[in-house]
């Protein structure tokens, strides 16, 4: 694993060819490397997009680069992991796919996406 360069960056000099940001970002992250850098899921993803931290429609490759960009500039590598730990456990257990458990969130008052679809439905006057 020597040869992914790591710069000390949270965007750094990872991408590898061939090798997609997610996984490359994983690498660094989870394995003894220990580099600073922040995977994205599909839970982690799901998450940053109802929470609004990134466009709905962005795809997965190009939200690493909008989420690690947000990040304070002084996080630790860990601190990038655990961040990411988070977001992921977040998605597994609260924020499903199908049926996200909005009223137990702790997120709930940050949320729009809950907001928006715990709100009560408004009925036209007819
Ligand atoms: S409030 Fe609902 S939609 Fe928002 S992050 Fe929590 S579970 Fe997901």
């Amino acid at each position: 694993m020597k040869f992914i360069a790591l710069s000390g960056s949270v965007l750094g000099n990872r991408q590898q060819p061939g090798v997609g940001p997610k996984t490359s970002a994983a690498v660094l992250s989870f394995s003894t490397l220990r580099g600073k850098a922040l995977p994205v899921d599909s839970h982690h993803h799901r998450v940053a997009a109802r929470l609004g931290l990134i466009p709905e429609n962005l795809a997965v490759g190009p939200s690493h680069r909008v989420l690690e960009a947000q990040l304070p500039p002084g996080w630790e590598a860990q601190q990038v992991y655990d961040n990411h730990q988070v977001l992921m456990r977040l998605g597994k257990d609260t924020c499903t796919p199908r049926a996200p458990r909005c009223a137990t969130c702790a997120l709930l008052d940050l949320c729009n996406h809950a907001q928006a679809r715990l709100a009560p439905a408004t009925v036209a006057a007819g």
